[in-house]
């Protein structure tokens, strides 16, 4: 019996046991997908337990995507990002990875959207932000990053290759200049706002929304009406969770099976 799971807190609405547990069903692994829920303080006996343990992976989430960096040995995407979602044990000592980045790209290539040579607009600078403006940028796009605390902004474009920092007063012209936008703020998320306003959304777009809850966001149902091409951020879950089953066990994810499980729950 292999043993994975996700360290979080909280975790109990999380996607990630069912669409993990879904891959092993189709691919009849012998195989299961915890949640764990260690106290804040605790991060580093959990994360040398789980190796002590045999635990193969983790997933990680809020909030200990950016602590869990010092326990684990992060690769260089991870640790341009800052930020861990995946530990593999199988290395000692165990490894930390990113793959909220690839699952952006693949949510946006799988849906026929290349990156390369795109002028794109990252709306948010916090986790899911700095792991959208890396992935883009090494992917061959021209980032701009537009966030409500400047400060941030200008922070993640100093980082990032060729990318400028922008406050959201500048999105709508940013935009306008754009082909392709990720939403990678909060703003959406169980309630009906864009980041982004509607006149500024135009066909010539690609649009992602980070956001998965709902799955049609206010900005993305606004994006289509405009004619842009609209990806969910459904697709980015399911794509960055694949590149995580993939790392841990060295076997293509099967995406339909994980993408069926997804979206019965949403
Ligand atoms: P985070 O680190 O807390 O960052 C939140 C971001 O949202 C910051 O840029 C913040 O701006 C901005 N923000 C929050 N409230 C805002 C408001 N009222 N107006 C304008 N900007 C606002 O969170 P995160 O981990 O990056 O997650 C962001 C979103 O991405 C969440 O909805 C999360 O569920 C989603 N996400 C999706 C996936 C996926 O696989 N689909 C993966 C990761 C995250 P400030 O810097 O000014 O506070």
């Amino acid at each position: 019996m292999q043993v994975f799971g996700l360290l979080g807190n909280p975790v109990g609405h999380s996607l990630s046991p069912p669409m993990h547990e879904a891959a092993y069903d189709a691919l009849g692994m012998e195989a299961r997908y915890l949640a764990f829920e260690p106290d804040p303080g605790d991060l580093r006996e959990a994360v040398h337990g789980a190796d002590a343990l045999g635990i193969r992976g983790l997933n990680v989430t809020i909030p200990f995507k950016r602590d869990v960096l010092k326990h684990v040995d992060p690769d260089d995407l991870a640790g341009r990002i800052g930020a861990v979602n995946t530990i593999d044990f199988s290395s000692d000592p165990p490894s930390g990875h990113n793959t909220d980045a690839g699952g952006a790209v693949r949510a946006l290539t799988s849906h026929g959207v290349g990156v390369s040579g795109r002028e794109a607009v990252v709306v948010g600078a916090g986790g899911a932000g700095r792991a959208v403006a890396f992935a883009l940028a090494d992917a061959g796009a021209t980032v701009a990053v537009a966030n409500r605390t400047v400060e941030r902004a200008h922070a993640l474009a100093d980082d990032v290759p060729g990318a400028t920092g922008h406050g959201l007063d500048d999105v709508e012209s940013l935009v306008a200049g754009a082909d392709l936008l990720v939403n990678a703020t909060s703003v959406g998320m169980e309630e009906d706002r864009s980041p982004v306003p509607a006149g500024a959304l135009h066909a010539d777009l690609a649009v992602l929304d980070a956001v998965y809850r709902p799955v049609e966001t206010r900005l993305l149902r606004e994006a289509d009406e405009a004619g842009a091409t609209t990806v969910d951020g459904a697709w980015m879950l399911l794509y960055q969770g694949a590149e995580s089953f993939e790392r841990w066990t060295g076997r293509d994810a099967p995406i339909d099976a994980m993408d069926a499980a997804l979206r019965e729950r949403l």
